[in-house]
């Protein structure tokens, strides 16, 4: 599957532009920053296709990217940066709320956390919608390369700790480094096995 072209499929900026929801699809969520774009690009072997962002927190789009004919990656917008205005927090909750509804073909999300900083209340804000409607997510703890492994470890204990009392829809956290490629491979087979390929 990550073999394939990478190729800008559609943004939706309303849930009533979405895509016909042909493909399985898997999406990737997180703070401004976290290391979206580097690792979409990084796992897909293909540099500048998705764009890495240079104003933080101004996509307020879903973007759909067609990994050849069988699969659908979608980057949902980056979220919490300091200055973001209220109603662009309620566009955010709106258009991401509607994906993650309504999207039949959504087989997982990755919900992106910088090793260095943890959790925060808008990611669990999200755990918390995905969970209410079942779809299935996985940590990904990004930039492994900035902290010590002790440290990359702690922060994985810390999260799985902070996820037990849900646990319906939380599959086995990840921990990558897109700028060293550790942990790049394994996402890549989790991946290609939860589209079914
Ligand atoms: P996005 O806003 O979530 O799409 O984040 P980007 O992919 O644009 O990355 C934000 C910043 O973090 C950029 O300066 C990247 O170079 C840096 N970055 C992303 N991934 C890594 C990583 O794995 N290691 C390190 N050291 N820096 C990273």
């Amino acid at each position: 599957a990550f073999r394939n072209k990478l190729e800008f499929f559609a943004a939706a900026k309303i849930s009533s532009s979405f895509p016909p929801p042909d493909l399985p699809e898997i999406a990737f969520a997180g703070r401004s920053n976290v290391g979206k774009s580097s690792l979409l690009n990084a796992l897909t072997r293909q540099w500048g296709v998705v764009r890495t962002s240079d104003k933080p927190g101004l996509t307020q789009s879903i973007n759909f990217f067609n990994l050849g004919p069988k699969l659908c990656m979608v980057d949902l917008p980056g979220y919490g940066f300091a200055y973001a205005k209220e109603e662009v927090k309620e566009a955010w909750e709106e258009l991401v709320k509607e994906y993650v509804m309504t999207r039949v073909g959504l087989k997982r999300v990755c919900l992106l956390i910088d090793t260095k900083w943890g959790m925060k209340p808008r990611d669990l804000e999200l755990i918390d919608l995905m969970e209410r409607y079942e779809t299935k997510y996985q940590i990904v703890l990004t930039k492994t390369d900035l902290v010590f492994p002790i440290d990359v470890a702690r922060r994985a204990m810390q999260i799985e700790e902070n996820l037990k009392a849900k646990k319906s829809a939380v599959q086995p956290l990840m921990m990558v480094s897109s700028k060293t490629g550790a942990g790049i491979r394994s996402l890549r087979t989790v991946l290609a096995n939860v589209a079914r390929f």
